[in-house]
């Protein structure tokens, strides 16, 4: 069959490409630490498992409206006013709020409906592997900014200023940050937003679905600025908070009307609503005891703490601190062009395939996304396997000469 030319030309997630790849060598017995998938590795909480087999049971098996149902979204606009608190310019109601198939789904549905053939979009850089795709099938341009581990792989003002032309529709920034584990103090975002307030016809999406899993500070968004307000969508949902990520649903917030009646259009003609069951879990999260957000957030912590350690012994790899999040993205340069046993590294690529073929670890090549020095670890695992994974890696790349 002829495949089309946009479907052709995407990339398959390299995120799920190496999960799927260590899936199978286990599959074949080789014992693999997976570092690769970002995803809590936690059972979903109690009461939302409760609500899920409620859902079932109270026989929620129709379609659902379009948006979500409004007992969800009404829970969802309460919990994002109080969050932004005191800043939030102005409060969301249920009918600035659109429930999708998970956070992915929004944010195809934000670039689709913001993005036009030829619009640029700016995506700092490192950045999650399927923003770049997500542009391509808008038939989008993704303008990539270099950010750097010396700034703390944050975009700052002076790059924005200098990527704006024209043609600039969209910038999607994400905070915390997958891969880097950066965090967006107030003041960078400050910086961010008095650039923007002189290009009123540029969108921002703000990604912040690892709003929760933060090691300092307060959770700075986008959405507490006035000036941005009416071109402000807020990415979140479920996944990364409640460990639900195979419940799909994640959620976009705006307050601009037009915004949310296209976003509703093209999700009406594509998949009606995100699961009706899977909606009942996602209210249980919002409206039930919250504490299991807090207690898997420590567990994180004292991982980050954990890796950051071992990482920081091994000799070669440049290590930032994550700030929020759950991955670690140390820089490996240092070992490109060296060997072990005839395989020489010559890139981060090849790093992954040595680790993986002589550590038997798991991770993703930080070309993934955009920052081909880097490799992302990512420590949503239990402390044991980090312990093991990095006496592996640190193993196997002090034989490299
Ligand atoms: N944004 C970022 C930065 C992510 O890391 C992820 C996780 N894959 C998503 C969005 C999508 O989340 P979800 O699993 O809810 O689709
Ligand atoms: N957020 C995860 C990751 O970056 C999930 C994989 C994906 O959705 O691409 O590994």
């Amino acid at each position: 069959m002829q495949i089309s030319k946009r479907i052709d030309s995407l990339a398959e997630s390299q995120t799920l490409q190496i999960a799927a790849r260590c899936q199978q060598l286990r599959a074949e017995g080789v014992d693999v630490i997976g570092l690769s998938l970002g995803e809590p590795d936690f059972p979903a909480p109690a009461h939302v498992k409760e609500a899920a087999k409620a859902a079932v049971d109270n026989d929620f098996s129709h379609y659902g409206p379009v948006p979500g149902f409004p007992s969800l979204r009404e829970a969802i606009a309460k919990t994002l006013n109080e969050e932004l608190g005191e800043r939030n310019p102005q409060a969301f109601n249920a009918n600035e709020i659109v429930v999708s198939v998970g956070a992915k789904h929004c944010l195809c549905n934000a670039i689709e409906t913001l993005v036009g053939p030829g619009d640029e979009v700016i995506l700092p850089t490192p950045c999650w592997v399927s923003y770049v795709e997500m542009v391509k099938l808008a038939e989008g341009k993704s303008v990539l900014v270099r950010t750097t581990m010396e700034n703390n792989f944050c975009l700052t003002a002076e790059q924005l200023e200098a990527a704006i032309t024209p043609r600039t529709r969209l910038l999607v920034l994400c905070t915390p940050n997958n891969p880097t584990g950066s965090v967006y103090s107030h003041e960078r975002l400050v910086e961010i937003v008095r650039v923007l307030e002189k290009h009123p016809e540029i969108s921002v999406i703000s990604d912040e679905i690892y709003e929760h899993i933060l090691y300092t500070g307060q959770h700075e968004s986008l959405g507490q600025f006035a000036s941005l307000k009416d071109r402000v969508v807020i990415i979140n949902g479920v996944s990364k908070s409640h460990a639900m990520t195979g419940y799909r649903i994640g959620w976009l917030a705006c307050h601009d009307k037009g915004f949310i009646s296209a976003v509703k259009r093209l999700q009406g003609q594509q998949c009606t609503c995100a699961t009706t069951i899977a909606q009942k879990a996602a209210e249980a999260a919002y409206t039930g005891d919250r504490t299991c957000v807090e207690t898997m957030r420590q567990a994180f912590e004292r991982r980050r703490d954990l890796i950051v350690r071992l990482a920081r012994e091994i000799d070669g790899l440049k290590v930032l601190e994550p700030q929020g999040a759950f991955y670690l993205f140390p820089d490996v340069s240092s070992f490109f062009g060296k060997s072990h046993n005839g395989f020489t590294v010559h890139n981060a690529n090849e790093v992954v395939e040595y680790l993986l073929n002589e550590a038997h670890v798991a991770c993703v090549s930080g070309s993934a996304f955009g920052e081909d020095n880097c490799i992302r670890l990512s420590y949503a695992t239990s402390e044991d396997l980090i312990i093991e994974a990095m006496r592996r890696i640190k193993e196997a790349l002090g034989k490299l000469k």
